[in-house]
């Protein structure tokens, strides 16, 4: 069931959902980068902060102004307020990708789908804005 999880994180993409609700890159930097302004409501900014990495196994971002971050059921969850396991369920339908209620249960499973950024990647990030 796990295997399914990360079959469901590489066939959604971050940037698509981003496009979808009008949020477009500012800026495409080299190694599969693309900075945006932080798309989550709450967090209001003018410098383009968010960054979404696109060139692992499958996308993740991290928002260094809010700190927010990892993969796109942390974003759709944050963006649309709506629970880990009803952003699953949706996700998992429409891709008809069977996730077992124990993952659906529990935040622990998609939370080990998480890039945590560094302190060297961070700082390099930092100076790129
Ligand atoms: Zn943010």
């Amino acid at each position: 069931m796990t295997d399914n999880l990360k079959l469901l994180l590489q066939k959604t993409s971050i940037v698509s959902y981003l496009e979808e609700n009008n949020h477009r890159p500012v800026k495409v930097l080299t190694g599969g980068k693309l900075s945006y302004r932080c798309p989550f409501p709450d967090h209001q900014e003018r410098k383009p902060s968010f960054m979404v990495y696109t060139n692992s196994d499958y996308e993740n971002f991290h928002c260094y102004g809010c700190g927010r971050g990892y993969n796109i059921i942390h974003l759709i969850s944050g963006m649309e307020q709506i629970p880990y396991r009803d952003v699953l369920k949706r996700i998992s339908d429409k891709l008809n990708l069977n996730i077992s209620e124990s993952t659906l249960a529990t935040v622990d499973e998609v939370m080990k789908y998480c890039v945590t950024p560094t302190k060297e990647s961070e700082q390099l990030e930092q100076s790129l804005l």
